[in-house]
């Protein structure tokens, strides 16, 4: 009797601490009912690295959107994609538009798609995790389709990504170029059915869930390995702009490890719960990759209509 008052208690005191933890945490930011990951129920546990900052199950899509007005441990994730998504968006609309074509008047119609595709493909990519995100805490339901969502953006920009560069690399061998896209048409169909299939979602599926977007991102080393064969290293480095495809698959891969091994939050559980975790950082340096990914199109596309390889876009100024 008096042991199971003992245990009794301490479950009592346990909880007071807890109570009184996440009052505190409430208090902190901004009193929205924050919990920690113990009290989430268990479709919402994902990563005990991060033990608070989490944004209860809201059931409701209002609720999930005025969460986007205070500071929990999502916000970062949702708002490293939203406003980068934005700016695709404007990129998307005015790019081409405003600055290629008066520049260019040589740019046709081909240049319009590949530039524009590339554009809607990092908006959509980015839009669908920012959407995830935020809405993931409305119920389980609305989690697994929102989980979908997400990866099935990551497909669209890996495809976009890899058909637009294509594009540059091949616009003189066009027999090389449709091959290609057929491949990467095939492959991204056949990771579009892998990821709506319920499996893929499950929480011991992460790391699987890593190296496989690793590989489809990959399968590009066909093409460029051909290019270079093709057409020599010097060729094919100024035709896609090869240093900074190196340097978006280094932010891609470096990107996936560090998700795949929840760097830092492994390290020191509870210390980067709101700010530094490891899908904070991945999304940063796939925001980076993009970038990159944007930044070899543009001297792809100054390569073609000049025949000048630069590595300051500046220097185009006096072009
Ligand atoms: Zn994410």
């Amino acid at each position: 009797m008096s042991a199971t008052c003992t245990v009794k208690q301490r479950r009592n005191t346990c909880k007071k601490v807890k109570e009184g933890e996440s009052h505190q945490n409430a208090r902190k930011y901004g009193n929205k009912g924050l919990c920690h990951y113990g009290d989430l129920p268990e479709w919402q546990r994902d990563n005990d690295k991060i033990k608070s900052g989490y944004v209860r199950e809201t059931g409701s899509f209002q609720k999930c959107l005025e969460s986007l007005l205070y500071f929990h441990n999502e916000t970062l994730n949702i708002y490293t994609h939203l406003i980068p998504s934005g700016t695709y968006l404007v990129l998307l609309m005015f790019f081409t538009d405003l600055v290629l074509i008066p520049k260019f008047p040589s740019t046709n119609m081909s240049d319009y798609i590949m530039i524009n595709f590339y554009l809607l493909g990092a908006f959509l990519c980015l839009m669908c995790s920012s959407c995830f995100h935020c809405l993931k805490q409305h119920s389980e339901a609305h989690s697994d389709i929102w989980s979908k969502v997400d990866y099935m953006g990551i497909i669209v920009l890996i495809s976009c990504s890899t058909v637009s560069l294509l594009y540059y690399g091949f616009h003189d061998y066009l027999f090389h170029f449709k091959v290609f896209t057929i491949a990467v048409v095939i492959l991204g169909s056949c990771c579009a059915a892998f990821v709506l299939n319920d499996r893929f979602n499950a929480k011991n599926w992460r790391a699987c869930r890593a190296a496989f977007f690793v590989l489809f991102g990959f399968s590009g080393i066909v093409p460029i390995f051909t290019g270079l064969v093709k057409f020599g290293v010097e060729e094919s480095s100024k035709r896609v702009q090869l240093r900074f495809v190196l340097w978006e698959a280094f932010f891609y891969i470096g990107g996936a490890i560090i998700y795949g091994l929840r760097l830092p939050e492994t390290l020191l559980p509870g210390k980067f719960d709101f700010v530094g975790h490891s899908h904070q950082i991945f999304h940063v340096l796939v925001v980076l990759g993009s970038l990159c990914h944007f930044r070899a199109l543009i001297g792809s596309y100054f390569f073609l209509h000049t025949g000048i390889s630069t590595s300051s876009l500046l220097n185009l100024k006096t072009i």
